[in-house]
């Protein structure tokens, strides 16, 4: 029996289209003087901190914690603002899931792993009236690396939980071959939705332990091992 549910945010749950690499792009162009500073930097399954320091190192910016402050300060703000001029959108199936997770299995808990900050997830999630459905969450600001970031998750559930969580109780959904990672680092169970830009063939390529084309194509009761999961592409539960 699931325990626990950690959904990725960007491209699993919604996409921004492009308000979120937007908001890092002004950052650095109205704090640090960069133009075009994101450009051939790759966003996908990364904690925003490694991104930031990344784009630190490109450019001579030392990666002091003075300057990850004055990022860290500014981006809330460009993304909020983006955000509300920006047309993105819930994931097929998201809702439905979320939902119908609450209704049939109440004992099971719903959390992020996500590399945005705490409050880059609130921001984004809150725009699309989702953050409430989330009781815990892992972040970019717990932890940069994003595997060691699992190991927290799983510490902070278990802790919230009163309970010794296990990998085994664990299923981690995300868009990235970086939330399967995730997943095997934590012993978890991986679901990779081809929602975020991989093809279905790419996720599959890193062995998750079951890969939908979207969220619709698995119920909520497969998800929560109240049902058998063969349905599911290459399926090994
Ligand atoms: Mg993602």
């Amino acid at each position: 029996m699931v325990r626990l549910l950690l959904f990725d945010v960007d491209g699993t749950l919604i996409r921004t289209h492009g308000a979120g690499v937007a908001a890092f792009q002004r950052v650095f162009a109205s704090e640090f003087g960069i133009q075009d500073a994101v450009a051939g930097v790759s966003f996908a399954g990364r904690t925003d901190p490694s991104i930031v320091r990344e784009v630190f190192a490109r450019h001579g910016i030392e990666a002091s914690e003075a300057n990850f402050g004055r990022f860290f300060t500014l981006y809330p703000h460009w993304l909020d603002h983006l955000l509300s001029r920006s047309r993105g959108e819930i994931c097929a199936g998201v809702w439905n899931l979320i939902h119908r997770v609450g209704q049939i299995a109440s004992s099971v808990r719903m959390g992020l792993l996500t590399g945005n900050t705490r409050l880059g997830a609130e921001i984004k999630l809150r725009h699309f009236q989702l953050w409430q459905a989330f009781q815990l969450g892992a972040f970019g600001d717990d932890h940069e690396d994003r595997n060691a970031l699992a190991r927290f998750a799983l510490r902070r559930a278990s802790e919230w939980m009163g309970a010794d969580l296990r990998g085994e109780d664990v299923v981690v959904v995300g868009d990235t071959a970086h939330d399967i990672e995730c997943a095997r680092a934590i012993r978890a169970r991986s679901l990779a939705v081809a929602t975020g830009g991989n093809t279905i063939e790419e996720l599959r390529s890193h062995s998750p332990t079951w890969a939908v084309p979207n969220l619709n194509c698995v119920t909520a009761e497969e998800i929560c091992g109240l049902a058998p999961a063969e349905d599911f592409f290459g399926a090994d539960a």
